[in-house]
């Protein structure tokens, strides 16, 4: 259990990375091994092809179903875009939302990705929005006014209460897939200030919100990660493309 008794919550975010056999495979081994754990969260976000495999293994488990993006409209003319409630009736139970990937490849304004924090939480699924700056920000000094932007941006219109359903996830964007990680005491600056900036916004609510890091974590840093008050879990993207690497991520957080 982390501080102020939020409760760990270890994300694998597979990208652009498995077919639904793939898929359905590597959710079988993580069952196996996490199925009943109950003192840490864990959630997978498969791409949208592999979620309807992937929530055929997991009925019954603990081990949670989250997608990579959305659109946030219910139905309609939207070639291409999946809605809220398709991923709802595939028992999606969170959404990352504005992912650097998203916002680089994808030109994801903080608006748009904000519809989508709105349309997630109308449809009651958990975004874990995602913010960081890039290196060239970090070198000028303007992390955090860079990410205050991103969450002035995503979460105007957002209540207190709305926010209790809220995961942000800080990745910084150099450390994103490269190998390199923020030092703990970087990213605990950084997840401190984030979460003065949400107390300003919800009160109270803010210290019930989880902030994950985000960031090349892999078991031999995740524990000093995890150390650090403000950092409440991992968003993982390259580790948890295999079960042995993401499990220990999930045992080293049950284990603090
Ligand atoms: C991510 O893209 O969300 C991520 C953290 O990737 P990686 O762990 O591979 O750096």
């Amino acid at each position: 259990m982390s501080q102020n008794t939020r409760k760990y919550l270890i994300a694998g975010n597979w990208k652009m990375n498995n077919t639904p056999s793939e898929g359905a495979e590597l959710v079988r081994e993580i069952n196996l091994a996490l199925g009943q754990e109950t003192s840490v969260g864990v959630v997978v976000c498969p791409p949208f092809t592999a979620l309807e495999a992937c929530a055929g293994e997991l009925s019954g488990s603990n081990v949670q179903l989250g997608a990579q993006n959305m659109y946030p409209k219910s139905e309609g003319a939207y070639t291409g875009e999946v809605s809220p409630v398709m991923l709802r009736a595939l028992f999606c139970t969170f959404v990352i939302l504005g992912h650097s990937e998203r916002r680089e490849y994808f030109a994801e304004s903080d608006s748009f990705i904000n519809e989508k924090v709105l349309a997630a939480i109308e449809s009651n699924l958990k975004p874990i929005l995602c913010v960081g700056e890039r290196l060239e920000e970090r070198e000028a000094g303007t992390t955090m006014e860079v990410i205050k932007k991103q969450l002035d941006g995503g979460l105007a219109g957002v209540t207190a209460e709305m926010a209790e359903s809220l995961i942000i996830a800080y990745e910084p964007v150099w450390a994103i897939g490269t190998g390199k990680t923020a030092t703990p005491e970087m990213a605990q600056e950084v997840h401190a200030a984030i979460r003065a900036d949400l107390a300003t916004k919800f009160g109270e609510t803010a210290s019930k919100i989880r902030i994950l890091y985000g960031g090349s974590m892999k078991p031999a840093n995740a524990s000093e990660l995890l150390d650090q008050p403000d950092i409440d879990g991992g968003l993982i993207g390259g580790a948890s493309l295999q079960s042995k690497p993401f499990v220990e991520l999930v045992k080293i957080a049950s284990n603090k």
